[in-house]
């Protein structure tokens, strides 16, 4: 049993609780969690350095583009890993893609669009709530991406 703050997601934890099961060389070949415990970071790193099968469902997309069932979310942009751009439904070629770290310290992509593309595009309010500027994506790196997609 691990005692956390209040503010700790369950998912920080996975890697903590497979750390201590290795250290009392208690690690299972198959891990069974529940959705809090699982992401796609997760299926990755729990295949390779620990051999551990990891076993669980994926929290779904919560973005309010996915919840609206009509907004364009990620899986409505097509992401060109090779030339580093992703392109929405409607055509436009995103402006800038740069390497950053999300909240948890973990390395993803932000994809910004082109904001004279967005301002002026028909169906904006599918893709965005901001009336001024454009549309960002945040992606994980290339595997974990890629993963997820699978799901
Ligand atoms: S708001 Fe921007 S990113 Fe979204 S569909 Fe329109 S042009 Fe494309």
């Amino acid at each position: 049993m691990e005692t956390t703050p209040a503010t700790t997601g369950d998912v920080e934890m996975t890697q903590v609780i497979h750390q201590a099961l290795v250290d009392k060389h208690l690690l299972p070949q198959k891990h069974i969690v529940d959705t809090a415990y699982v992401d796609a970071q997760h299926l990755l790193t729990s295949e390779t350095p620990l051999g551990l099968e990891l076993l669980g469902p994926v929290p779904s997309n919560s973005s309010w583009q996915e919840k609206a069932k009509l907004g364009f979310e990620l899986s409505c942009f097509t992401v060109d890993w090779e030339h580093r751009h992703a392109t929405c439904r409607q055509g436009h070629i995103s402006k800038s893609w740069h390497q950053r770290s999300d909240n948890y310290g973990y390395p993803v992509i932000q994809v910004r669009e082109r904001r004279p593309d967005c301002v002026a595009c028909s169906v904006r309010s599918q893709c965005t709530h901001s009336p001024a500027t454009a549309r960002v994506l945040t992606l994980k790196l290339q595997p974990l991406y890629e993963a997820e997609a699978k799901l």
